[in-house]
Protein backbone atom coordinates (compact mmCIF):
# COMPACT_ATOMS: atom_id res chain seq x y z
CA UNK A 1 0.00 0.00 0.00
CA UNK A 2 1.01 3.38 -0.61
CA UNK A 3 2.73 5.91 1.90
CA UNK A 4 2.29 9.35 1.61
CA UNK A 5 5.09 10.70 3.24
CA UNK A 6 6.44 14.47 3.40
CA UNK A 7 7.50 16.81 0.65
CA UNK A 8 10.84 18.92 2.80
CA UNK A 9 13.73 21.09 1.16
CA UNK A 10 12.07 20.28 -2.65
CA UNK A 11 11.92 16.58 -2.13
CA UNK A 12 9.34 13.50 -1.39
CA UNK A 13 10.57 12.12 2.27
CA UNK A 14 9.57 9.02 3.91
CA UNK A 15 7.81 9.24 7.25
CA UNK A 16 9.89 8.01 9.91
CA UNK A 17 8.36 8.46 13.21
CA UNK A 18 6.73 5.03 12.39
CA UNK A 19 2.85 6.27 12.98
CA UNK A 20 0.27 6.59 10.00
CA UNK A 21 -2.76 7.23 9.44
CA UNK A 22 -5.38 6.13 6.70
CA UNK A 23 -6.55 7.72 3.57
CA UNK A 24 -9.94 6.31 2.44
CA UNK A 25 -11.94 6.44 -0.92
CA UNK A 26 -14.58 7.68 0.58
CA UNK A 27 -16.92 6.03 -2.33
CA UNK A 28 -15.60 2.29 -1.48
CA UNK A 29 -14.40 2.39 2.04
CA UNK A 30 -11.11 1.42 0.94
CA UNK A 31 -8.49 2.30 2.44
CA UNK A 32 -5.96 3.72 -0.44
CA UNK A 33 -2.75 4.61 1.33
CA UNK A 34 -1.60 5.75 4.28
CA UNK A 35 0.09 9.12 5.32
CA UNK A 36 2.58 9.20 7.79
CA UNK A 37 2.26 11.69 11.33
CA UNK A 38 5.55 13.83 11.38
CA UNK A 39 7.49 13.76 14.64
CA UNK A 40 9.00 16.64 16.06
CA UNK A 41 12.18 16.26 14.52
CA UNK A 42 10.63 16.10 11.20
CA UNK A 43 8.56 19.26 11.84
CA UNK A 44 12.11 20.76 12.92
CA UNK A 45 13.69 19.51 9.83
CA UNK A 46 11.11 20.78 7.93
CA UNK A 47 11.50 24.37 9.53
CA UNK A 48 15.30 24.00 9.21
CA UNK A 49 15.12 23.61 4.80
CA UNK A 50 12.73 26.92 5.49
CA UNK A 51 15.38 28.76 7.33
CA UNK A 52 18.21 27.79 5.25
CA UNK A 53 15.72 29.07 1.59
CA UNK A 54 13.78 32.18 2.90
CA UNK A 55 16.64 34.95 3.36
CA UNK A 56 17.28 34.46 -0.58
CA UNK A 57 13.62 34.05 -1.48
CA UNK A 58 13.13 37.25 0.49
CA UNK A 59 15.65 39.21 -1.04
CA UNK A 60 14.51 38.07 -4.65
CA UNK A 61 13.10 40.86 -6.48
CA UNK A 62 9.12 40.92 -6.00
CA UNK A 63 8.69 40.47 -9.97
CA UNK A 64 10.65 37.54 -9.67
CA UNK A 65 8.71 36.02 -6.68
CA UNK A 66 5.62 37.07 -9.42
CA UNK A 67 6.87 34.82 -12.04
CA UNK A 68 6.67 31.92 -10.21
CA UNK A 69 3.06 32.32 -9.37
CA UNK A 70 2.61 32.94 -13.04
CA UNK A 71 3.83 30.00 -14.52
CA UNK A 72 2.47 27.82 -11.10
CA UNK A 73 -1.52 28.75 -12.78
CA UNK A 74 -0.22 27.67 -15.81
CA UNK A 75 0.59 24.60 -14.08
CA UNK A 76 -2.11 23.96 -12.77
CA UNK A 77 -4.43 24.75 -15.47
CA UNK A 78 -2.65 22.30 -17.33
CA UNK A 79 -2.69 19.27 -14.54
CA UNK A 80 -6.74 20.44 -13.23
CA UNK A 81 -7.96 17.32 -14.89
CA UNK A 82 -5.09 15.20 -12.68
CA UNK A 83 -5.80 17.06 -9.60
CA UNK A 84 -9.00 16.92 -9.41
CA UNK A 85 -9.31 13.19 -9.87
CA UNK A 86 -6.58 13.19 -7.21
CA UNK A 87 -8.70 15.46 -4.68
CA UNK A 88 -11.96 13.64 -5.60
CA UNK A 89 -10.40 10.05 -4.74
CA UNK A 90 -9.48 11.29 -1.34
CA UNK A 91 -12.08 13.68 -0.45
CA UNK A 92 -15.17 12.09 -1.90
CA UNK A 93 -16.47 15.24 -3.54
CA UNK A 94 -17.31 15.58 -7.34
CA UNK A 95 -14.79 16.36 -10.14
CA UNK A 96 -16.53 19.23 -11.28
CA UNK A 97 -16.31 20.26 -7.70
CA UNK A 98 -13.34 19.10 -7.32
CA UNK A 99 -12.25 21.42 -10.18
CA UNK A 100 -13.96 24.29 -7.97
CA UNK A 101 -11.73 23.63 -4.85
CA UNK A 102 -8.85 24.03 -7.01
CA UNK A 103 -10.18 26.84 -9.32
CA UNK A 104 -10.94 29.49 -6.09
CA UNK A 105 -7.56 28.16 -4.90
CA UNK A 106 -5.92 29.20 -7.99
CA UNK A 107 -7.71 32.53 -8.45
CA UNK A 108 -5.53 33.65 -5.06
CA UNK A 109 -2.62 32.20 -7.11
CA UNK A 110 -3.36 35.04 -10.02
CA UNK A 111 -3.86 37.86 -7.33
CA UNK A 112 -0.24 37.37 -5.74
CA UNK A 113 1.33 37.89 -9.29
CA UNK A 114 0.30 41.70 -7.93
CA UNK A 115 2.87 41.42 -5.43
CA UNK A 116 4.64 43.86 -6.44
CA UNK A 117 2.02 46.63 -6.64
CA UNK A 118 0.27 44.35 -3.53
CA UNK A 119 3.80 45.03 -1.53
CA UNK A 120 4.80 48.47 -2.28
CA UNK A 121 5.34 50.66 0.57
CA UNK A 122 4.43 54.18 1.94
CA UNK A 123 6.12 57.24 1.53
CA UNK A 124 6.26 60.80 3.21
CA UNK A 125 8.66 63.23 1.82
CA UNK A 126 8.93 66.44 4.11
CA UNK A 127 7.06 64.99 7.04
CA UNK A 128 8.84 67.51 8.98
CA UNK A 129 11.86 69.23 8.13
CA UNK A 130 14.50 68.12 6.42
CA UNK A 131 12.55 64.11 7.43
CA UNK A 132 11.11 61.99 5.14
CA UNK A 133 9.31 58.97 6.58
CA UNK A 134 8.54 55.76 4.90
CA UNK A 135 6.81 52.57 5.98
CA UNK A 136 8.06 49.05 4.29
CA UNK A 137 6.67 45.77 4.60
CA UNK A 138 9.11 42.74 5.36
CA UNK A 139 8.17 39.48 5.31
CA UNK A 140 7.55 37.82 8.68
CA UNK A 141 9.80 34.69 7.87
CA UNK A 142 9.00 31.35 8.55
CA UNK A 143 5.21 30.72 8.25
CA UNK A 144 2.73 27.98 8.82
CA UNK A 145 -0.37 26.59 7.29
CA UNK A 146 -3.14 23.94 9.24
CA UNK A 147 -5.91 22.83 6.86
CA UNK A 148 -8.72 20.94 7.02
CA UNK A 149 -10.21 17.89 4.94
CA UNK A 150 -12.82 19.61 3.37
CA UNK A 151 -10.98 22.01 0.92
CA UNK A 152 -7.65 20.41 0.41
CA UNK A 153 -6.27 22.98 -2.39
CA UNK A 154 -8.03 26.18 -2.25
CA UNK A 155 -7.13 26.50 1.81
CA UNK A 156 -3.53 25.71 1.42
CA UNK A 157 -3.13 28.30 -1.80
CA UNK A 158 -5.02 30.75 -0.08
CA UNK A 159 -2.89 30.73 2.50
CA UNK A 160 1.01 29.57 1.20
CA UNK A 161 0.81 31.77 -2.39
CA UNK A 162 0.33 35.23 -0.15
CA UNK A 163 2.68 34.11 2.26
CA UNK A 164 5.39 33.06 -0.40
CA UNK A 165 4.87 35.84 -2.60
CA UNK A 166 5.49 37.74 -0.19
CA UNK A 167 8.90 36.59 0.30
CA UNK A 168 8.40 33.82 3.38
CA UNK A 169 8.91 30.55 3.59
CA UNK A 170 6.02 28.11 4.56
CA UNK A 171 4.84 25.26 6.75
CA UNK A 172 2.30 23.52 5.58
CA UNK A 173 0.51 20.79 7.71
CA UNK A 174 -2.60 19.82 5.66
CA UNK A 175 -5.58 17.69 6.74
CA UNK A 176 -4.42 13.89 7.21
CA UNK A 177 -7.49 12.76 5.05
CA UNK A 178 -6.67 14.24 1.92
CA UNK A 179 -2.91 14.87 1.69
CA UNK A 180 -1.85 13.97 -1.94
CA UNK A 181 -2.84 17.36 -3.58
CA UNK A 182 -1.28 19.65 -1.32
CA UNK A 183 1.77 17.20 -1.80
CA UNK A 184 1.29 17.73 -5.56
CA UNK A 185 0.81 21.58 -5.21
CA UNK A 186 4.55 21.35 -3.80
CA UNK A 187 5.92 19.35 -6.38
CA UNK A 188 4.60 21.71 -9.02
CA UNK A 189 5.43 25.04 -7.64
CA UNK A 190 9.33 23.72 -7.88
CA UNK A 191 8.29 22.87 -11.38
CA UNK A 192 7.59 26.19 -11.76
CA UNK A 193 10.74 27.93 -10.44
CA UNK A 194 10.35 28.20 -6.66
CA UNK A 195 13.36 27.21 -4.59
CA UNK A 196 13.95 24.45 -2.68
CA UNK A 197 12.65 24.96 1.25
CA UNK A 198 10.24 27.83 0.41
CA UNK A 199 7.74 25.66 0.48
CA UNK A 200 7.72 22.51 2.42
CA UNK A 201 4.53 20.38 3.48
CA UNK A 202 4.74 18.06 6.79
CA UNK A 203 1.74 15.61 6.69
CA UNK A 204 0.44 15.17 10.66
CA UNK A 205 -1.46 15.49 13.42
CA UNK A 206 -2.28 17.15 16.36
CA UNK A 207 1.56 16.04 17.61
CA UNK A 208 2.77 17.96 14.21
CA UNK A 209 0.62 20.90 15.51
CA UNK A 210 2.14 21.65 18.96
CA UNK A 211 5.37 21.46 16.88
CA UNK A 212 4.62 24.42 14.33
CA UNK A 213 2.62 26.35 17.77
CA UNK A 214 6.09 25.85 19.57
CA UNK A 215 8.45 26.14 17.55
CA UNK A 216 10.42 29.13 17.85
CA UNK A 217 11.61 30.06 14.00
CA UNK A 218 8.07 29.54 13.03
CA UNK A 219 6.55 33.89 13.41
CA UNK A 220 3.07 33.32 11.91
CA UNK A 221 0.23 30.69 11.99
CA UNK A 222 -2.76 30.65 9.98
CA UNK A 223 -5.67 27.86 10.58
CA UNK A 224 -8.57 26.40 9.07
CA UNK A 225 -11.05 23.80 10.66
CA UNK A 226 -13.36 23.31 13.25
CA UNK A 227 -14.10 26.02 16.30
CA UNK A 228 -12.52 24.10 19.47
CA UNK A 229 -8.99 23.52 17.29
CA UNK A 230 -9.04 27.00 15.84
CA UNK A 231 -9.50 28.46 19.49
CA UNK A 232 -6.90 26.07 20.95
CA UNK A 233 -4.50 27.47 17.76
CA UNK A 234 -5.13 31.17 18.30
CA UNK A 235 -4.50 30.67 22.15
CA UNK A 236 -1.59 28.30 22.18
CA UNK A 237 0.36 30.58 18.92
CA UNK A 238 -0.33 33.91 20.57
CA UNK A 239 1.10 32.15 24.15
CA UNK A 240 4.18 31.51 21.88
CA UNK A 241 4.28 34.56 20.73
CA UNK A 242 2.96 34.05 17.16
CA UNK A 243 0.85 36.11 14.91
CA UNK A 244 -2.38 34.73 14.56
CA UNK A 245 -5.36 33.71 12.25
CA UNK A 246 -7.51 30.96 13.21
CA UNK A 247 -11.27 30.45 11.15
CA UNK A 248 -13.54 28.00 12.70
CA UNK A 249 -16.92 26.10 11.97
CA UNK A 250 -20.27 28.07 10.41
CA UNK A 251 -24.17 27.47 11.48
CA UNK A 252 -25.05 29.52 7.78
CA UNK A 253 -28.96 30.53 7.60
CA UNK A 254 -30.67 31.66 4.25
CA UNK A 255 -33.35 33.94 5.29
CA UNK A 256 -36.50 34.20 2.47
CA UNK A 257 -38.47 36.56 2.39
CA UNK A 258 -41.77 36.42 0.74
CA UNK A 259 -41.43 38.11 -1.77
CA UNK A 260 -38.34 36.56 -2.75
CA UNK A 261 -38.61 34.29 -6.23
CA UNK A 262 -39.11 30.92 -4.39
CA UNK A 263 -38.00 28.83 -7.08
CA UNK A 264 -34.72 30.95 -7.67
CA UNK A 265 -34.54 30.28 -3.45
CA UNK A 266 -35.34 26.42 -3.62
CA UNK A 267 -32.58 26.05 -6.40
CA UNK A 268 -29.87 28.18 -4.43
CA UNK A 269 -30.69 25.81 -0.96
CA UNK A 270 -30.64 22.91 -3.04
CA UNK A 271 -26.80 23.39 -4.25
CA UNK A 272 -25.57 25.01 -1.11
CA UNK A 273 -27.14 22.97 1.37
CA UNK A 274 -26.17 19.59 -0.16
CA UNK A 275 -23.22 20.76 -2.79
CA UNK A 276 -20.02 18.95 -1.50
CA UNK A 277 -22.41 16.81 1.16
CA UNK A 278 -22.86 19.56 2.57
CA UNK A 279 -19.14 19.90 3.77
CA UNK A 280 -18.68 23.49 3.17
CA UNK A 281 -18.29 26.31 6.12
CA UNK A 282 -20.11 28.30 3.85
CA UNK A 283 -22.62 25.59 3.13
CA UNK A 284 -26.25 26.95 4.17
CA UNK A 285 -27.64 24.90 7.03
CA UNK A 286 -30.74 26.66 8.28
CA UNK A 287 -33.26 28.10 5.63
CA UNK A 288 -35.38 30.57 7.15
CA UNK A 289 -39.04 31.19 6.12
CA UNK A 290 -40.66 34.47 6.45
CA UNK A 291 -44.10 33.79 7.55
CA UNK A 292 -46.34 30.38 7.23
CA UNK A 293 -47.19 31.07 3.65
CA UNK A 294 -42.96 31.24 2.27
CA UNK A 295 -42.22 28.21 4.63
CA UNK A 296 -45.12 26.11 3.53
CA UNK A 297 -44.83 26.79 -0.55
CA UNK A 298 -40.85 26.50 0.01
CA UNK A 299 -41.12 22.80 1.82
CA UNK A 300 -43.22 21.82 -1.04
CA UNK A 301 -40.84 23.01 -2.84
CA UNK A 302 -37.40 21.62 -1.63
CA UNK A 303 -39.27 17.89 -0.87
CA UNK A 304 -39.09 16.43 -3.97
CA UNK A 305 -35.58 18.31 -4.82
CA UNK A 306 -34.08 16.66 -1.79
CA UNK A 307 -35.99 13.32 -2.42
CA UNK A 308 -33.99 13.19 -6.10
CA UNK A 309 -30.86 14.34 -5.39
CA UNK A 310 -28.16 12.32 -7.32
CA UNK A 311 -25.63 10.86 -5.00
CA UNK A 312 -22.80 9.26 -6.35
CA UNK A 313 -19.21 8.95 -6.67
CA UNK A 314 -16.85 10.61 -8.11
CA UNK A 315 -16.75 8.73 -11.19
CA UNK A 316 -20.33 9.49 -11.58
CA UNK A 317 -20.48 12.38 -14.18
CA UNK A 318 -23.83 13.32 -13.40
CA UNK A 319 -23.65 12.82 -9.49
CA UNK A 320 -25.19 16.34 -7.50
CA UNK A 321 -22.77 14.85 -4.35
CA UNK A 322 -20.61 12.34 -3.08
CA UNK A 323 -20.32 10.38 -0.07
CA UNK A 324 -18.61 11.95 3.48
CA UNK A 325 -15.15 12.12 4.07
CA UNK A 326 -14.88 9.11 6.50
CA UNK A 327 -16.42 6.75 8.50
CA UNK A 328 -16.78 8.39 11.47
CA UNK A 329 -17.75 11.28 9.90
CA UNK A 330 -20.75 9.34 8.68
CA UNK A 331 -21.65 8.16 11.88
CA UNK A 332 -21.55 11.29 13.32
CA UNK A 333 -24.16 13.00 10.47
CA UNK A 334 -26.45 10.05 11.23
CA UNK A 335 -26.51 10.32 15.05
CA UNK A 336 -27.61 13.83 15.02
CA UNK A 337 -30.02 13.07 12.79
CA UNK A 338 -31.30 10.81 15.00
CA UNK A 339 -30.78 13.96 17.46
CA UNK A 340 -33.12 16.15 15.81
CA UNK A 341 -35.96 13.33 15.41
CA UNK A 342 -35.29 12.77 19.43
CA UNK A 343 -35.55 16.28 19.59
CA UNK A 344 -38.99 16.92 18.11
CA UNK A 345 -38.16 18.29 14.31
CA UNK A 346 -40.24 16.83 11.53
CA UNK A 347 -37.75 14.86 9.36
CA UNK A 348 -39.45 15.48 6.03
CA UNK A 349 -37.18 13.85 4.29
CA UNK A 350 -35.13 10.85 5.69
CA UNK A 351 -31.77 10.15 3.91
CA UNK A 352 -29.99 7.95 6.73
CA UNK A 353 -30.68 4.92 4.73
CA UNK A 354 -29.45 5.47 1.64
CA UNK A 355 -27.83 2.67 -0.16
CA UNK A 356 -25.56 3.00 -3.31
CA UNK A 357 -25.58 -0.10 -5.45
CA UNK A 358 -22.12 -1.69 -5.98
CA UNK A 359 -20.60 0.78 -3.24
CA UNK A 360 -22.68 -0.21 0.24
CA UNK A 361 -19.79 0.46 2.31
CA UNK A 362 -19.30 3.68 0.97
CA UNK A 363 -19.65 6.77 3.44
CA UNK A 364 -23.14 7.79 1.87
CA UNK A 365 -25.51 9.91 3.99
CA UNK A 366 -28.74 10.95 1.48
CA UNK A 367 -29.69 14.23 1.96
CA UNK A 368 -32.38 14.85 4.62
CA UNK A 369 -34.42 17.71 5.48
CA UNK A 370 -35.74 18.85 8.72
CA UNK A 371 -38.95 21.20 9.22
CA UNK A 372 -39.88 22.81 12.55
CA UNK A 373 -36.53 23.13 13.85
CA UNK A 374 -36.44 25.67 16.59
CA UNK A 375 -33.52 27.50 17.99
CA UNK A 376 -32.97 25.64 21.79
CA UNK A 377 -32.61 22.05 19.66
CA UNK A 378 -29.13 20.80 19.20
CA UNK A 379 -29.35 20.43 15.71
CA UNK A 380 -29.82 23.98 15.41
CA UNK A 381 -26.81 24.87 17.24
CA UNK A 382 -24.66 22.36 15.77
CA UNK A 383 -22.40 22.21 13.29
CA UNK A 384 -23.79 19.23 11.60
CA UNK A 385 -21.19 19.21 8.61
CA UNK A 386 -23.59 17.17 6.35
CA UNK A 387 -26.19 16.95 3.96
CA UNK A 388 -28.77 18.42 6.26
CA UNK A 389 -30.63 21.16 6.02
CA UNK A 390 -32.86 22.78 8.74
CA UNK A 391 -35.95 25.00 8.20
CA UNK A 392 -36.56 27.46 10.97
CA UNK A 393 -39.87 29.24 10.73
CA UNK A 394 -40.42 32.59 11.48
CA UNK A 395 -43.13 35.03 12.14
CA UNK A 396 -41.35 38.29 10.67
CA UNK A 397 -38.30 39.54 9.22
CA UNK A 398 -37.01 41.10 12.85
CA UNK A 399 -37.83 37.19 14.15
CA UNK A 400 -35.33 36.06 10.72
CA UNK A 401 -32.57 38.68 11.61
CA UNK A 402 -32.50 37.62 15.41
CA UNK A 403 -31.77 33.84 14.31
CA UNK A 404 -28.26 34.23 12.75
CA UNK A 405 -27.65 37.52 14.90
CA UNK A 406 -28.16 35.23 18.37
CA UNK A 407 -26.25 32.39 16.73
CA UNK A 408 -22.84 31.52 18.40
CA UNK A 409 -21.06 31.25 14.62
CA UNK A 410 -20.64 34.10 12.03
CA UNK A 411 -19.45 32.98 8.97
CA UNK A 412 -21.86 33.66 6.15
CA UNK A 413 -25.27 34.45 5.58
CA UNK A 414 -27.97 35.49 2.80
CA UNK A 415 -31.42 37.15 2.37
CA UNK A 416 -33.55 36.23 -0.97
CA UNK A 417 -35.75 39.22 -1.32
CA UNK A 418 -36.94 41.28 -4.29
CA UNK A 419 -37.00 44.51 -1.62
CA UNK A 420 -33.94 47.06 -1.61
CA UNK A 421 -34.90 47.86 1.66
CA UNK A 422 -34.81 45.06 3.52
CA UNK A 423 -31.77 43.52 2.16
CA UNK A 424 -29.66 47.05 2.70
CA UNK A 425 -30.99 46.71 6.53
CA UNK A 426 -29.76 43.14 6.80
CA UNK A 427 -26.71 43.58 5.20
CA UNK A 428 -25.67 46.69 7.78
CA UNK A 429 -27.85 45.21 10.98
CA UNK A 430 -26.23 41.71 10.75
CA UNK A 431 -23.23 40.58 12.76
CA UNK A 432 -21.83 38.01 10.30
CA UNK A 433 -18.83 38.26 7.84
CA UNK A 434 -19.57 37.32 5.08
CA UNK A 435 -23.49 38.44 3.15
CA UNK A 436 -24.99 37.46 0.12
CA UNK A 437 -28.02 38.57 -1.10
CA UNK A 438 -29.86 36.99 -3.27
CA UNK A 439 -26.40 35.17 -3.39
CA UNK A 440 -26.39 31.52 -1.21
CA UNK A 441 -22.56 31.27 -0.55
CA UNK A 442 -21.09 34.32 -0.55
CA UNK A 443 -17.28 33.42 -0.44
CA UNK A 444 -15.65 36.74 -1.50
CA UNK A 445 -13.51 36.89 -4.88
CA UNK A 446 -9.34 36.81 -4.09
CA UNK A 447 -9.32 40.57 -4.18
CA UNK A 448 -11.52 40.85 -1.21
CA UNK A 449 -10.99 38.92 1.78
CA UNK A 450 -12.54 35.91 3.58
CA UNK A 451 -13.48 35.66 7.52
CA UNK A 452 -16.27 35.35 9.61
CA UNK A 453 -17.21 36.87 12.68
CA UNK A 454 -17.84 35.43 16.64
CA UNK A 455 -17.33 31.66 17.09
CA UNK A 456 -15.56 31.67 13.09
CA UNK A 457 -13.20 33.68 13.67
CA UNK A 458 -10.18 34.13 16.00
CA UNK A 459 -7.91 37.21 15.00
CA UNK A 460 -8.19 40.45 13.15
CA UNK A 461 -6.76 39.47 9.69
CA UNK A 462 -8.98 37.70 7.22
CA UNK A 463 -7.36 35.48 4.61
CA UNK A 464 -6.59 36.36 0.52
CA UNK A 465 -7.34 39.73 -0.40
CA UNK A 466 -5.11 42.97 1.17
CA UNK A 467 -5.56 41.86 4.52
CA UNK A 468 -3.23 38.25 3.39
CA UNK A 469 -0.63 40.60 2.41
CA UNK A 470 -0.72 42.30 6.17
CA UNK A 471 -1.01 39.40 7.65
CA UNK A 472 2.32 37.44 5.94
CA UNK A 473 4.74 40.84 6.58
CA UNK A 474 5.44 42.97 9.77
CA UNK A 475 5.62 47.04 9.03
CA UNK A 476 8.84 48.72 9.92
CA UNK A 477 8.61 52.73 9.61
CA UNK A 478 11.70 54.42 8.88
CA UNK A 479 12.29 58.04 9.47
CA UNK A 480 15.40 59.26 7.90
CA UNK A 481 17.18 63.14 8.11
CA UNK A 482 20.26 63.72 5.94
CA UNK A 483 23.19 65.83 7.83
CA UNK A 484 22.86 68.97 6.18
CA UNK A 485 19.03 69.63 7.74
CA UNK A 486 19.92 68.56 11.12
CA UNK A 487 20.57 71.81 13.40
CA UNK A 488 23.32 72.27 15.79
CA UNK A 489 23.09 71.60 19.61
CA UNK A 490 20.99 68.36 21.43
CA UNK A 491 17.11 68.73 21.62
CA UNK A 492 15.94 67.59 24.67
CA UNK A 493 12.36 68.09 23.87
CA UNK A 494 10.13 65.95 22.82
CA UNK A 495 9.59 66.89 19.21
CA UNK A 496 6.00 67.71 17.67
CA UNK A 497 4.84 69.48 14.54
CA UNK A 498 2.82 72.08 16.78
P1 LIG B 1 -10.47 19.83 12.18
O1 LIG B 1 -10.55 20.96 13.15
O2 LIG B 1 -10.76 18.47 12.65
O3 LIG B 1 -8.99 19.76 11.54
C1 LIG B 1 -8.37 20.89 11.00
C2 LIG B 1 -6.85 20.74 11.14
O4 LIG B 1 -6.51 20.67 12.52
C3 LIG B 1 -6.31 19.46 10.50
O5 LIG B 1 -5.11 19.78 9.83
C4 LIG B 1 -6.09 18.54 11.68
O6 LIG B 1 -5.02 17.64 11.48
C5 LIG B 1 -5.77 19.49 12.81
N1 LIG B 1 -6.22 18.99 14.11
C6 LIG B 1 -7.23 18.12 14.35
N2 LIG B 1 -7.36 17.91 15.68
C7 LIG B 1 -6.41 18.67 16.29
C8 LIG B 1 -6.06 18.90 17.65
N3 LIG B 1 -6.70 18.29 18.65
N4 LIG B 1 -5.05 19.75 17.92
C9 LIG B 1 -4.41 20.37 16.92
N5 LIG B 1 -4.71 20.19 15.60
C10 LIG B 1 -5.70 19.37 15.29
O7 LIG B 1 -11.41 20.25 10.93
P2 LIG B 1 -11.81 19.37 9.67
O8 LIG B 1 -12.79 18.33 10.10
O9 LIG B 1 -10.62 18.97 8.90
O10 LIG B 1 -12.58 20.47 8.79
C11 LIG B 1 -13.93 20.80 8.95
C12 LIG B 1 -14.10 22.03 9.80
O11 LIG B 1 -13.39 23.14 9.23
C13 LIG B 1 -15.55 22.50 9.87
O12 LIG B 1 -15.83 22.91 11.19
C14 LIG B 1 -15.61 23.67 8.91
O13 LIG B 1 -16.63 24.61 9.16
C15 LIG B 1 -14.27 24.26 9.12
N6 LIG B 1 -13.87 25.11 8.02
C16 LIG B 1 -13.86 26.45 8.22
C17 LIG B 1 -13.53 27.29 7.18
C18 LIG B 1 -13.50 28.77 7.39
O14 LIG B 1 -12.93 29.47 6.56
N7 LIG B 1 -14.07 29.30 8.45
C19 LIG B 1 -13.21 26.75 5.93
C20 LIG B 1 -13.22 25.36 5.76
C21 LIG B 1 -13.55 24.54 6.82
Amino acid sequence: MAEIGHFIDGKHVAGTSGRTSNVYNPATGEIQATVSLASDAELAAAVASAKAAQPKWAATNPQRRARVFIKFVNLLNEHMDELATLLSKEHGKTIEDAKGDIVRGLEVCEFVIGIPHLAKSEFTEGAGPNIDMYSIRQPVGIGAGITPFNFPAMIPMWMFAPAIACGNAFILKPSERDPSVPIRLAELLIEAGLPAGVLNVVNGDKSAVDAILTHPDISAVSFVGSTPIARYVYGTAAMNGKRAQCFGGAKNHMIIMPDADLDQAANALMGAGYGSAGERCMAISVAVPVGEDTANRLIEKLVPMVESLRIGPYTDEKADMGPLVTKEAQARVTSLIDRGVEEGAKLVVDGRGFKLQGYEDGFFVGGCLFDHVTPDMDIYKTEIFGPVLSVVRAKNYEEALDLPMKHEYGNGVAIYTRDGDAARDFASRINIGMVGVNVPIPVPLAYHSFGGWKSSSFGDLNQHGTDSIKFWTRTKTVTSRWPSGIKAGAEFVMPTMR
